[in-house]
């Protein structure tokens, strides 16, 4: 199948893309980033945008900007950027283990890391690391910056308080003092992981800030936590991946 109609931008300038999207959005104007999600569902007509915003040209969005241990990734900053420790410490060591499981070579090298977190994708590995850090998200609209951290920006699977015109320029990571990560089997729908933050080494006490990834559905009316949920107990994993732990 082949998406349906839509009119393409090439915005260069923030600006630019700020003014189309407030333009475009209440008529169904979307960004396009790495493409990887959005692409693949426009071709299956599961979304059918009538305007692309594509952010790939606009200067600067592919910043990394690393201070004190904690990073700021840029909109356009592609998943394969981190296969490289980008930043001293554990925080570099944790995304580049983490990045390993996300899809193969070819999309990593494409698909980038703030528009994981826009899809919100239940089973996508940054939004999980991006809860469990407590990071910050940077949205711009034409009314100007908005500021959220992930517990709030997290909605439920596929959902984010990202309102249609904002673009998301940004994501604040914090540094970990010990972080824990770990996957169920590929194709399992309830892969897990946990990743934590902690004053105290070992992994033994990773569960006492982690979020969860998954699709396990809730039932109607269950108060069960969202994607991205902050948990106070291990989570639960059927046969999971051996844990990468990056001290
Ligand atoms: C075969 C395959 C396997 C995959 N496996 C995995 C996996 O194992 N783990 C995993 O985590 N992911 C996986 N992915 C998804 C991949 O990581 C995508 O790159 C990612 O989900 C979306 O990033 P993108 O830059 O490609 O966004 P796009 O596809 O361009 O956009 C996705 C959505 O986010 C919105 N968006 C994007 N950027 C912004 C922005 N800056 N501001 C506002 N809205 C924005 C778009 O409007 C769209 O709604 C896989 C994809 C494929 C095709």
């Amino acid at each position: 199948m082949k998406p349906a109609p839509f009119t393409y931008h090439r915005p260069a300038r923030i600006e630019d893309a700020v003014r189309l999207l407030a333009e475009l959005a209440p008529v169904e104007g979307r960004v396009l980033a790495g493409g990887q999600s959005l692409v693949p569902i426009m071709a299956f007509r599961l979304a059918r945008p009538a305007h692309l915003v594509d952010i790939n040209a606009v200067a600067g969005l592919d910043r990394l900007e690393a201070r004190g241990g904690a990073l700021r990734i840029g909109a356009l900053a592609r998943h394969a950027r981190f296969h490289r420790r980008v930043v001293d410490g554990p925080l570099g060591a944790l995304l580049a283990a983490v990045v390993r499981h996300i899809a193969h070579y070819p999309i990593r090298l494409r698909g980038t890391f703030c528009g994981s977190l826009a899809h919100a994708d239940p089973a996508a590995e940054w939004g999980v690391v991006t809860a469990s850090l407590d990071g910050e998200l940077v949205a711009v609209s034409a009314r100007g910056e908005r500021r959220l951290a992930a517990r709030d920006f997290f909605q439920g699977a596929v959902e984010t308080a990202l309102l249609p015109d904002e673009l998301r320029v940004g994501a604040n990571g914090k540094p970990p003092l010990h972080s824990r990560f770990q996957k169920g089997h590929s194709g399992n729908p309830e892969g897990v992981a946990a990743i934590a933050p902690t004053a105290r080494s070992g992994c033994r006490h990773c569960s006492k800030r982690s979020s969860t990834g998954g699709r396990r559905p809730r039932a109607a009316g269950s108060a069960g936590p969202p994607r991205g949920a902050r948990r106070s107990s291990p989570p639960s994993s059927t046969n999971p991946s051996p844990a990468i732990c990056a001290p």
